[in-house]
């Protein structure tokens, strides 16, 4: 498609300029334009350019494939290896999508005044194919991330697009690498590929504007499994020393498993309300990694995120943060913190879980707002039962320890007993995903 089969006076026409994108209705704006016969109108009802279409999809196989290296290989831990192809689909405010290509992996060539290099013009999603025990290659709950995906494209001016026609894109993509990167093996039934679909504004202008070419693209990353840590303990780790109380000031516990948590201090924050926390976009991922690089070098995994004086608990790393705890009322009760002033990212893994214990109705869950305080005070009374983070990556990761302010908060886990609730969880999801139970959540993809 070239961008000559529409022409267009940019110099008058109105377009969603005149809503604010830096505010929810500028974002429900921009995602209206998605119209239901699939193509996006830039805003004014003359101008109809191209959405994205699947159907127009080529396919170009490299001369050469690469080697499938070993799950445990220094590749693979280095989160470095890619699978043969890649899709890109390139869009122009003037033309909109062109056909999507399924090509060889490599470099994108961009120049360097592109607006996501200076800009941060870029979101991204984070998915997982799995080989279900019943050879079948699945995603799970795909249009969800589909959907989130044109959510953060929105948020930061980048085009808007069919998240149907988005959803057979990948599906085709999977398709065509599963055979080599997804193979049936008999030993091991749980193999999964990482899959990154990304958006970034590639026009090569410095302007402080709307970008008006982007590029969306799909690869696949061989990904070490994140959800259980063979981590060394650090080295001269004092152990825990805790008191009945279950934390203890100023002591290193030595959890036996399971994922340590640095609270994130005072003066620095990973999201707040009005910003961006709520979109996947590599925006909230570069300032943060200062405070990641101090929590390893203390012996912890990831940064659990506080906001504000009362210290909120928001979220872990890159994942939803959960407790389950008995309550002040005495009740069993899973608490995670909620959607809705945009300091949360809403997690499909977050949803999933809620979902279904939900469903199980053994547990009374919770989404509201809840402090450090709190937690702190159900460890001190013995209430404090297990702590977990949800998300694709680590997908469910059993917490032992927190380390807040000068404040060991140690969950049963890292006094060496199980999380057995988190586990359940876990195994629960994992037969959806590798197709054990069948369900509506996994979607099984046509092998090409
Ligand atoms: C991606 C992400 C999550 C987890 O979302 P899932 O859809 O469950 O993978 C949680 N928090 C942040 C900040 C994220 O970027």
């Amino acid at each position: 498609m070239s961008p000559s089969a529409v022409s267009r006076d940019f110099t008058s026409s109105p377009t969603l300029d005149t809503t604010s994108k830096l505010t929810k209705a500028g974002t429900e704006s921009a995602l209206s334009k998605v119209t239901s016969n699939g193509t996006t109108t830039t805003g004014n009802d003359d101008i109809v350019v191209a959405d994205l279409d699947a159907s127009k999809c080529t396919v170009t196989h490299p001369p050469t494939f690469k080697p499938v290296p070993a799950l445990d290989s220094a590749e693979v831990l280095s989160q470095s290896c890619t699978t043969d192809h890649m899709l890109t689909a390139r869009w122009t405010e003037a033309g909109g999508w062109e056909a999507p290509e399924i090509k060889p992996y490599g470099a994108l060539s961009l120049m360097p005044t592109a607006s996501v290099l200076h800009y941060a013009t870029e979101c991204f999603e984070g998915m997982k194919a799995y080989r279900g025990a019943d050879g079948k290659v699945r995603l799970f709950r795909p249009d969800r991330n589909a959907k989130r995906f044109l959510k953060s494209a929105t948020r930061i001016s980048l085009p808007a697009f069919s998240t149907h026609e988005f959803l057979k894109c990948l599906q085709r993509f999977v398709g065509v690498e599963a055979r080599r990167w997804l193979p049936v093996d008999e030993k091991d039934d749980e193999r999964f590929v990482y899959l990154r679909p990304t958006m970034i504004a590639t026009a090569p202008a410095l302007g402080v504007q709307k970008p008006k070419e982007a590029l969306m693209y799909i690869i696949a990353v061989l990904f070490p499994r994140l959800d259980e840590p063979r981590r060394m303990p650090p080295a001269g780790a004092a152990l825990a020393t805790n008191g009945a109380n279950g934390h203890a000031v100023g002591a290193t516990p030595r959890p036996s498993t399971g994922m340590r948590l640095l609270a994130s201090q005072h003066d620095i924050i990973r999201a707040w309300p009005g910003g961006f926390g709520n979109a996947k976009v590599g925006a909230n991922y570069g300032p943060s990694l200062i405070a990641q690089g101090e929590a390893r070098a203390r012996g912890y995994d990831q940064i659990l995120w506080l906001f504000a004086d009362e210290c909120f608990v928001t979220e872990a790393g890159g994942s939803n943060f959960f407790v389950l705890w008995i309550n002040e009322d005495g009740e069993k009760e899973l608490i995670t913190a909620p959607l809705g002033d945009g300091t949360i990212l809403e997690g499909v893994t977050r949803a999933s879980v809620l979902d279904l214990v939900r469903a199980r109705g053994d547990v009374k869950v919770v989404e509201r707002k809840f402090t450090m305080d709190e937690v702190v005070r159900a460890a001190d009374q013995g209430r404090l039962l297990e702590g977990f983070g949800a998300g694709t990556a680590f997908f469910i990761a059993p917490v032992s320890d927190v380390h807040f302010r000068g404040l060991d908060v140690v969950f049963p886990l890292g006094k060496g007993e199980g999380a057995k609730f988190a586990m359940g969880i876990k195994d629960e999801l994992k037969s959806i995903m590798y197709g054990r139970i069948q369900h509506e959540w996994g979607v099984v993809v046509e092998e090409l």
